[in-house]
Order: C-alpha cells, then sequence, then structure tokens
C-alpha cells in the first residue's frame, strides 16, 4: 500500500474555532503493516500539510524531491519529533519497488518546482496520478514536462488516470507563468513608489519574476513575513531561487532607500490574520507601514472561501492612501493549472482505460466526466471520487465503493479534534449567547431557588425574570421524591428556560443548568 499525499483544506465559514480540515486516515491505520511510505507529489499545503498529523501515528518513510524535502522540513520540525524520520530523496524518473508495485517520479510543470506525477506499476497496469499540473513550455525553471515518459507510459497500458480537474471550466490552453513577468513589468513601469507584492509563500518562481524585474528596473527586493523569509533563504541557498547579484536587501535596509528602488515580497495574499501584509494593513506591523505612494500587487488567486478576507485587507490599505491592484493585463497572477486542452492532452497521451478526476470540487469532476464523454470516453469507466470511498479496481472490473470511514477530520489551533457537535453548540453559542441556572434542591423541601445568569445573551432582563419564574413553577408543581434524580430536573429547567427565552425574546440562547443539593 501507497499513501500518495497528505494534504489539508481549510474550513468552511461557518466551522468555528476549526483551523484546518485534514483526512481521517483510520483506514490507512487500520492496514499501517502494508504501507510501503508516502509519495509526495510537490509541496503545496493541500498534499503536505496534513504529514505531521499523520506521521505522528505511523511512521513510514517519506518519498519527495530533494525540493520537497526542504520545503517540508522546517514544518515538521515545529510540529513534531522528527529524529526518527524516514526521508528518501527521489529524482525524476527513478523506479522504486514497493513490495508488488514499483512506482515512478515524472516531471510535470505546475506552479512550485519539483511537481511530479506519479505512476504506480501494478499487476493491472500504471495507476497514473498527475498531481497539480498544466502544459507549461516555457517555465521559470526551464524544467519541461517529461512528455516523452507519460506517453510511454500511456503505450504500456495506463489502467487509471487520477487527473486534476480545478480549472476544467476553463477552456482552452492556460497561459505560461513567463505571463507574469509581463504583467510584472507593465505594473512596475506604472508605479511610481514602494510596490509590495503579496503572494504563496511556496511561490518560488514568482518571486524569481519579480527579482528578476526588479532588477531590469532599478529596484532592490526585501521580504516581509516570516514563513516567507525562511522559504526564499532555502531556496537561495539550494539554488532554486537565483537572486541577481545585489538585489536581495533586508527590510531594514529597504526602509532606507528612495521609494522607486524598494519591492518588498510579503505573506498575506489570502487576507491570514497573523500576515504580514494583513498586519500592515491593520497598522500593527511593526518593521514597516504601508503609505500614500505605495503600489500593491495581489500575485495570488483567492482560495475560495477567502474573498472576504482578501477585500477587508484590500479596502484597509485603500484607506492608508495605497494603490492596490488585483487584475491586470497582462496578468500579474497565472493559475499553475491545466485548463481544459491541457487536461484532454493528458489523456490522449496516456491513453487511460479508467478515468477518475481528482483535486476538483463535485461540479469540476462532473464537467471533466461530460468533456470526457464527448471525447469519446465510455461514462462507464469514469468515476467521481468522494472522500473517503473507495475506488476498486480488479482484473475485469471497477467500481466505487460506499464510504464506511468518516472522510475528515478538523482540527484546532490547539491541534485536537473538534467534533461536528462542538461546532454546533459554538454556533448557538455565537448567535444566541449562554444562559446559566443554579437549581437550589433540599431532599425534604424540595426547590428552593433559581438563580440565572447570562453571557452574551442580547434579550431584556424582563425574559430572565420570566424564565426564572417559569422554571420555579414547573419544579414547585412536582412531587418533592420526583425531584431526586438530576437528569430530570436538568431537563424540565432547560425546557422551561428554552420556551420562555423563545416567547419573550425571539432567542434560542444555550441554556446550561447546574444542580446544588443542600
Ligand atoms: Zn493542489
Ligand atoms: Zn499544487
Amino acid at each position: 500500500m501507497l499513501m500518495v499525499d497528505c494534504g489539508i483544506s481549510f474550513p468552511d465559514e461557518d466551522m468555528h474555532g476549526v483551523d484546518v480540515v485534514i483526512p481521517d486516515f483510520s483506514f490507512v491505520e487500520e492496514h499501517k503493516d502494508k504501507l510501503r511510505g508516502v509519495v509526495l507529489t510537490h509541496a503545496h499545503e493541500d498534499h503536505v500539510g496534513a504529514l505531521s498529523h499523520f506521521l505522528q501515528r505511523v511512521n513510514v518513510p517519506i518519498y519527495a524531491t530533494q525540493f520537497t524535502h526542504a520545503m517540508i522540513r522546517p514544518k515538521l520540525e515545529e510540529r513534531m519529533d522528527t529524529r526518527n524520520l524516514k526521508t528518501v530523496t527521489v529524482r525524476h524518473g527513478d523506479l522504486i519497488p514497493a513490495g508488488d508495485m514499483k512506482f515512478e517520479f515524472i516531471r510535470i510543470t505546475h506552479s512550485i518546482p519539483e511537481t511530479s506525477c506519479i505512476g504506480i506499476h501494478t499487476e493491472h497496469g500504471v495507476v497514473l496520478f498527475t498531481a497539480d499540473f498544466k502544459f507549461d513550455f516555457t517555465p521559470v525553471d526551464g524544467q519541461l514536462t517529461d512528455l516523452k515518459r507519460l506517453t510511454e507510459l500511456g503505450e504500456s497500458g495506463v489502467v487509471c488516470l487520477l487527473s486534476d480537474s480545478t480549472n476544467i471550466d476553463r477552456p482552452g490552453f492556460g497561459p505560461s507563468e513567463q505571463l507574469a513577468t509581463e504583467g510584472f513589468r507593465k505594473a512596475f513601469a506604472e508605479a511610481s513608489g514602494r510596490i509590495l507584492i503579496t503572494m504563496f509563500s511556496s511561490n518560488i518562481h514568482r518571486m524569481q519574476q519579480a527579482m528578476d524585474v526588479a532588477a531590469e528596473t532599478g529596484r532592490k527586493v526585501a521580504v516581509a513575513g516570516r514563513r516567507m523569509e525562511q522559504t526564499v533563504d532555502i531556496c537561495t541557498q539550494l539554488g532554486y531561487i537565483k537572486p541577481p547579484k545585489g538585489v536581495r536587501i533586508r527590510l531594514d535596509q529597504a526602509n532606507e532607500l528612495p521609494e522607486d528602488q524598494v519591492v518588498i515580497l510579503t505573506t498575506g495574499s489570502q487576507g491570514e490574520p497573523m500576515s504580514a501584509l494583513v498586519q500592515m494593513s491593520r497598522e500593527e506591523y511593526s518593521r514597516m507601514r504601508v503609505r500614500e505612494g505605495d503600489t500593491i500587487l495581489y500575485s495570488a488567486r483567492p482560495i475560495p472561501g477567502n474573498e472576504a478576507a482578501i477585500w477587508q485587507t484590500t479596502n484597509r490599505l485603500f484607506k492608508l492612501g495605497a494603490v492596490v491592484v488585483h487584475d491586470a493585463n497582462p496578468p500579474i497572477h497565472v493559475s499553475g493549472h491545466a485548463y481544459q486542452d491541457e487536461i484532454k492532452m493528458m489523456i490522449n497521451l496516456t491513453k487511460p482505460f479508467y478515468l477518475a478526476p481528482v483535486h476538483g470540487e463535485p461540479r469540476h469532476l462532473h464537467a471533466y466526466c461530460e468533456m470526457a464523454k464527448a471525447m469519446g470516453h465510455a461514462e462507464h469507466r469514469m468515476f467521481k471520487l468522494q472522500d473517503g470511498k473507495k475506488l476498486i479496481i480488479d482484473e475485469t472490473h471497477a467500481w466505487l465503493e460506499d464510504a464506511t470511514d468518516g472522510a475528515e477530520l478538523w482540527i484546532d489551533k490547539g491541534g485536537h479534534i473538534v467534533s461536528p457537535q462542538t461546532v454546533r453548540e459554538r454556533v448557538v453559542l455565537s448567535d444566541f449567547g449562554l444562559v446559566t441556572a443554579v437549581v437550589k434542591l433540599s431532599s425534604t423541601k424540595g426547590l428552593l431557588s433559581v438563580s440565572l445568569s447570562s453571557r452574551g445573551y442580547s434579550g431584556s432582563e424582563v425574559s430572565l425574570v420570566r424564565a426564572r419564574e417559569a422554571s420555579e413553577d414547573t419544579l414547585g408543581a412536582i412531587p418533592v421524591k420526583q425531584l431526586s434524580e438530576d437528569g430530570f430536573v436538568v431537563g424540565k429547567v432547560a425546557d422551561a428556560i428554552g420556551v420562555t427565552l423563545q416567547r419573550q425574546a425571539s432567542l434560542r440562547p444555550m441554556v446550561v443548568v447546574d444542580i446544588v443539593r443542600v
């Protein structure tokens, strides 16, 4: 058994207090004796972000390229004890045995260096996982997709293609990453003051492009943001970023230079509250301030769900006098994912028997299958996968098996699992607040008193008085010996309070009942 990638996704807006969403590993844990390793396609968080959670449960070798290892190492070190970690550095073209199978890394272009398709050689043929990809014929690092190897695998028999489908709704062939260089040239020419560029802290190629255009236009480049500084340093050491001579400076040096000689690369393109750009927009970043004359370039796509935070940041930056650019022509951001014709090209090169689009929402998977049908592929050989569901392929058939395990786990900032029940409670708390009742009971006299207090509850004092009276009336009407059971009393009081507050104030706060027996 092999695990390909181990990523995180982000919570929906209504998942209060959930920091990240990770896969439910129970199936893999049950079969961990068979697991030969985790194979990483590339270093994006949606492919590697859950590794620390997984490796703390199951310690297996991590197979990845040199670049991917370099990117994940510092993050793993922050989150876990890495002394017993088993890492294997793979080069493109290596064929690695894993039990009855073998697997290989095939070079492909994407928005991060050393992205790889994974070809898993099984007794029924090759299962090919495209990873995130695009066909970029002029990649920034000059490392081209290994079209020859993809074609060879197509000739030898790909039993199933698991393909990126993120950009299935974009017709045609996507532009090369090089286009962003053109976008930067135009944006730099139009800016008279400092230029701030925000992007993902893993976007090595984009950083290189920004540094190149800065050198062309007589500007120097500083970095603001801890993770991004770390990435630039590691990548410069390893040669993945080659800053033109004298271009890279420290942030404090940038503050000394004339404004038209400065470029600052910064984090915060998704509106992350703790990021440098968001802190600057709140005037809370101690190392520099945004001011009149600054131009801020958003060189990233908003991840769905982050739009509100991004626009709030943008508006705050405008208030500080900066000009914020999201869209430009030529573009200052180019997608790293294949458009429709590139996705077709992948199918045509690899000639798969079964098709299973991945890396997309259900609407993308549907559109992918519609497109493949129009290309002449049989519908019964396509599978729309879902988290937690198994696609089983045997000698003669393939089918989807219903999910038996949960698909995902919600993790909070402290690293704990948050249950859906907890999140439901938080929604009630945040919408309506909390009312607490302390019920004093005597074993001989029955009810002594009920006292209510509230937190975050917006109804009137009178509504709380009515709720107290209602619970007193309810308990007063019950014979003393029936009040000996806590659960019964709690239920009666909670009902009386809930019904009264709903009637009096049209509010449904969480009600917590404590019983004190004297
Ligand atoms: Zn991805
Ligand atoms: Zn990616």
